[in-house]
């Protein structure tokens, strides 16, 4: 399926994820993936391959989130449908490769987690009240394998510290949100928490 079979807004909202995300830098080389919830069983998604900051309708695709990956979607797509399918909340998913999110999954694991605390930022996720909050951020290792990774990651989560994101460690981040506002808005957070939280500790980003 194509993007024909799409509405267009959901076209536009991928497209608006993958803009931002590029406009950033955090989707270097082509890497990064966005999707939109388009009903209950099915998301749009980035096609494989591309620059995500000059996205075009050609490059967001239907898939299901229990049936096969299209050819042309996106390697990761497998992690999105997992996420659409465990929480009917979700409304959008964003992959990027933001440095801030590498070196943050390398240099700030703290027991498989990148702890967030004492951060007004940590209020721009969704549900944080206070900056005394700890705000957990699970890292789960690196794979190939999407399927499997996609499975070894739906066993862990499922806890209130997997609300906003996971890392894939020396990989990149997995933000979401229950609309597309919503999850821009955790990306940014994201970035600059984890920014400040790397100079903190006297590592420059
Ligand atoms: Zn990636």
């Amino acid at each position: 399926m194509t993007a024909l079979q799409l509405p267009a807004h959901v076209v536009s909202a991928v497209m608006r994820l993958a803009h931002y995300a590029g406009a950033r830098g955090w989707v270097p080389a082509t890497s990064g993936n966005f999707s939109v919830r388009v009903e209950a069983a099915a998301f749009a998604v980035t096609a494989s391959g591309g620059d995500k900051g000059s996205l075009t309708a050609e490059g967001v695709i239907r898939a299901d989130v229990t049936g096969p990956r299209h050819p042309r979607a996106s390697a990761e797509a497998p992690l999105h449908a997992m996420l659409y399918r465990r929480s009917p909340e979700i409304g959008a998913v964003a992959h990027v490769h933001a440095q801030s999110a590498v070196l943050a999954s390398l240099l700030l694991n703290t027991r498989g987690q990148v702890r967030l605390e004492g951060l007004e930022m940590q209020k721009a996720l969704a549900g944080v009240r206070s900056h005394q909050d700890v705000v957990e951020v699970p890292i789960f290792a690196n794979d190939q394998d999407m399927e499997r990774l996609s499975a070894q990651i739906e066993a862990s989560l499922g806890n209130a510290a997997s609300r906003w994101g996971f890392l894939l460690a020396g990989h990149g981040l997995y933000a979401w949100g229950s609309t597309v506002d919503e999850t821009l808005r955790h990306l940014e957070a994201f970035d600059d928490l984890f920014s400040v939280s790397l100079k903190r500790k006297g590592i420059p980003v």
